[in-house]
């Protein structure tokens, strides 16, 4: 069924987004070597710099003279490494002058007004700690991100509009009311999706998503946040119910650790393929059919990994991701610190695709817990200790926060059925090995609730530290 497809295409060559090229370009990108995959990205780079220097009041400052590549065309390490690192602070401190707006009318326009060039739109980001920061985007950033996540889903196998796909989704701007734009309304109904809400996950609720993934035998990909997966999931093992075999899972928004990603294969039996991005950043990376690590989409986004002070460190080390968009020309983020940690292979995928490849996502930078005495705790290790090691049944999800140094809170949510007996037995166990691993230097408060309801983006966040 081939036809979903051609119309999806044709309806936005009508309505000229640019998301065709820009799917054409990235299918193209598969096939070429390396040097020529990587010389249109510094290209890309090289033409982002220039508009910076030369349309916005931040970089003109900022931005080193160029030029920024060489005599054959690629990037002079030495002149991008002179160049700033940004974050959400940043962001929220100069938005105005990071923005290069088409005219001085329309900077104006902006700037009294509030109103924007056309075609741009207004993202929001990172509700779960801290203010949420705007970002704006501009059509061909919506176009490249469009073309971006369909290239995902390619490489998870599941080739664009082909077929139906359930999507266990809660983002305010599904299900709010939020005005969502036709081209976008279009575009997800000729992708096929049955969205199963995930704002409320109670055992209702669940047990009826499990039904409709049994009921719809013609969706043969199940996609969701991986903390949503991995609950429904648990609860799926957990209440004795056989979910029908997938052929596959794609996880995103969130790190999918070793354990989630073990239930979730034994539990909705097909392969699951981890996919990075964010609603700041758009669909970054995903891993191809071996699974090993995930390919960066190059023709949209240059991705670094950097340590503390800006500086690339070798692939095969640990750093902070940073993200530099090559097509969203009013507003590109430019080695945006994402708040995520990662390593770069430095070895090229087996598949043969030129694309570099993420080869550990680590937690966020706000799903670590760090005391004063400098210990350091990932999500994954609360995951594992929680939700499997001390879980003899009794514990349904749990939360970690921290918003104090000395000070991390952590609620437990019992199953359903539980004894009283074995929810006191369990609470005690997990305060004696918390307090152990905490250390004397945090005051830990361990409390079984009833709930805990999900961040404002519909995620259920297993770790949150807001230091
Ligand atoms: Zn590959």
């Amino acid at each position: 069924m081939r036809y979903h497809e051609l119309i999806f295409f044709a309806v936005h060559r009508l309505l000229g987004t640019g998301t065709a090229q820009a799917w054409r370009t990235l299918l193209a990108a598969e096939d070429q070597s390396p040097g020529t995959l990587f010389r249109s990205r510094d290209a890309a780079l090289a033409a982002v710099w220039e508009r910076l220097r030369t349309a916005t009041p931040f970089y003109r400052e900022w931005l080193p003279p160029g030029p920024l590549l060489d005599g054959s065309g690629r990037l002079r390490p030495d002149v991008w490494a002179a160049a700033p690192v940004t974050d959400r602070r940043d962001i929220r401190t100069h938005f105005d002058d990071m923005v290069a707006f088409p005219s001085a009318d329309a900077r104006r326009a902006w700037r009294e007004r509030r109103a924007l060039p056309a075609g741009w739109t207004v993202q929001k980001s990172g509700g779960s700690t801290g203010q949420p920061v705007e970002y704006l985007q501009d059509r061909t950033w919506q176009a490249w991100n469009r073309a971006a996540a369909l290239w995902c889903d390619k490489l998870s196998g599941a080739w664009p509009c082909r077929e139906k796909r359930l999507k266990i989704w809660g983002g305010t701007q599904e299900i709010r009311g939020v005005k969502v734009p036709l081209t976008t309304r279009l575009s997800s109904w000729l992708q096929r999706g049955i969205i199963l809400p995930s704002f409320r996950m109670d055992e209702a609720t669940m047990r009826g998503h499990i039904e409709t993934i049994n009921r719809r035998t013609d969706a043969p990909t199940l996609e969701g946040y991986v903390s949503t997966l991995y609950t429904l999931a648990r609860f799926a093992r957990g209440a004795g119910l056989s979910v029908r075999p997938l052929q596959r899972v794609i996880s995103s928004a969130g790190t999918l650790h070793a354990p989630m990603k073990e239930l979730m294969e034994a539990v909705y039996g097909g392969p699951v393929f981890d996919r990075y991005g964010s609603r700041d950043g758009g669909a970054t990376a995903n891993q191809c059919e071996l699974r090993r690590g995930l390919h960066v989409c190059e023709p949209t986004l240059y991705v670094e990994v950097v340590d503390k002070k800006g500086r690339q460190v070798p692939d095969g080390s640990e750093g902070d991701i940073l993200l530099t968009q090559l097509h969203n020309h009013g507003m590109p983020l430019f080695r945006y610190r994402i708040g995520d940690r990662g390593v770069m292979d430095p070895e090229p995928c087996p598949c043969g695709r030129p694309h570099r490849v993420l080869k550990k996502l680590l937690g966020r930078v706000t799903e670590r817990i760090c005391t004063p005495d400098g210990r350091i705790l990932d999500s994954l290790y609360f995951v594992h200790l929680l939700g499997v090691v001390l879980n003899s049944g009794w514990l349904d999800r749990f939360q970690v926060v921290q918003d104090k140094q000395d000070e991390v809170r952590i609620a437990l949510v019992p199953r359903e059925g539980s004894s009283p007996g074995e929810r006191e037995s369990g609470l005690r166990a997990v305060i004696a090995e918390l307090e152990e691993s905490l250390g004397p230097s945090v005051r830990l408060d361990a409390r079984l609730v009833g709930d805990i309801p999900p961040s404002p983006s519909g995620k259920h966040l297993y770790v949150v530290s807001s230091l």
